[in-house]
């Protein structure tokens, strides 16, 4: 995880998520693991495939850092 900011050096991290709006549903932001497979209904993803996205802010640059588990 991200303890200093590697672009300013700033150790103030704090720990945050981005979140998805979809239709009427909001969701944690994910990394889906492929390319992308579009049908009729939407967006086919496995659910082993799909790892949600936390992320890392600096508080004074503002970097953010991705990291999907
Ligand atoms: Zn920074």
């Amino acid at each position: 995880m991200m303890r200093d900011c590697p672009k300013c050096g700033s150790s103030q991290i704090e720990e945050g998520y981005q979140l998805d709006k979809g239709h009427g549903e909001t969701h944690v932001g994910a990394f889906i693991r492929g390319k992308p497979d579009k049908r009729w209904y939407g967006y086919k993803v496995a659910k082993q495939d799909r790892l949600e996205i936390t992320q890392y802010r600096c508080k004074r640059c503002g970097y953010l850092e991705n990291y999907a588990k």
